[in-house]
């Protein structure tokens, strides 16, 4: 098996995600080693598969978050 075999972009984007369990936001700061939502400031964080944080966001919200066939939420941030 190749050094960089597990390297591929499908594979970050397997990575779980912190989000707001509140407001479902992706934007989790970590101050004095608590995490907070930057958006509503809840410390109510949860981690996810992104594609189940996207099934909770397009519930709550109605709509996806991530654009049709995209998966780069990092940019988004
Ligand atoms: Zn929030």
């Amino acid at each position: 098996m190749g050094e960089f075999d597990n390297l591929t972009i499908e594979d970050y984007n397997d990575e779980p995600v912190h989000y707001c369990k509140q407001c479902l936001s992706l934007k989790i700061k970590i101050v004095g080693g608590f995490d907070f939502c930057d958006d509503c400031g809840s410390t109510n964080v949860g981690t996810a598969h992104v594609d189940e944080w996207d099934k909770l966001y397009q519930e709550r919200y109605g709509e996806t978050f991530l654009e049709s066939g995209e998966k780069d939420y990092y940019s988004k941030l």
